[in-house]
């Protein structure tokens, strides 16, 4: 005859619930445990394990007597992440949505050279400083735009008729692209060409629309829809970012 034991108590099943405590949520895990126990995690999250009897007020008050050591652990988190995106920056770097990696090759005779094929920069001398990785992103980012402009421009203006009198690139914090209507200039961010190229092509086409039509108006969105019928999809990608056209 089988012998069957029993546990002696039935472990109950894990919940997870989560709380606000200050401007965080807390993960929160009840299981069979005797202590309180919290993490901070790598991405900044906190997380919490307890017994099943301990009530969300205990919690708090449990998190209150050491908001002092959270703190200090997203502190440290937060350092880690930041030279960890530092070191990435200096190994990687994205253009036309595509990530091309950067390699130390000391023979080659300008400054970087472009591997498309495989999808990797190479650059003379390494780099660490996070302002020359960002000025070698620029250089990279702004030789990119500039050659995609110089044949998009000249092929838009015909599609469109219009006429610019002057377009540069430069690195903007709060906008995609500008356009002044009454000199006829427009500026695109550098940083577009991170991106894939139909967010550069989107911002190059609303910037020329608007020497068509100079405000955000239903007419604006209909030569918007006419010249470009995709746009929505590029500035749905660039709306995930904070800048705006
Ligand atoms: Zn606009």
């Amino acid at each position: 005859m089988p012998f069957f034991r029993f546990p002696k108590k039935r472990n109950q099943a894990h919940r997870k619930s989560a709380l606000r405590w200050q401007s965080h949520e807390v993960q929160i895990t009840r299981k069979t445990m005797k202590s309180i126990r919290l993490r901070v995690r790598d991405n900044g999250e906190l997380a919490l394990s307890c017994p099943h009897g301990i009530t969300d007020h205990e919690i708090i008050r449990f998190l209150d007597a050491r908001s002092g050591w959270v703190e200090q652990q997203l502190q440290r988190v937060m350092a880690a992440n930041h030279s960890k995106a530092e070191q990435n920056n200096a190994r990687q770097v994205s253009l036309w949505g595509k990530a091309f990696c950067i390699e130390v090759r000391p023979a080659i005779k300008t400054p970087f050279e472009i591997d498309q094929q495989n999808a990797t920069i190479f650059i003379r001398t390494p780099i660490q400083h996070q302002q020359e990785i960002a000025l070698l992103h620029q250089k990279i980012w702004r030789g990119a735009l500039q050659k995609y402009m110089e044949q998009a421009l000249p092929r838009w203006q015909d599609k469109m008729g219009v006429h610019t009198k002057f377009s540069g690139i430069r690195n903007m914090k709060t906008k995609w692209g500008s356009c002044n209507v009454t000199r006829h200039r427009i500026w695109l961010n550098v940083q577009l060409a991170q991106y894939p190229r139909s967010c550069a092509e989107m911002v190059l086409v609303h910037e020329l629309v608007h020497l068509l039509e100079a405000s955000h108006n239903k007419r604006f969105y209909q030569l918007m829809d006419h010249f470009l019928p995709d746009w929505r999809h590029a500035d749905q990608i660039l709306k995930t970012q904070v800048m705006s056209v």
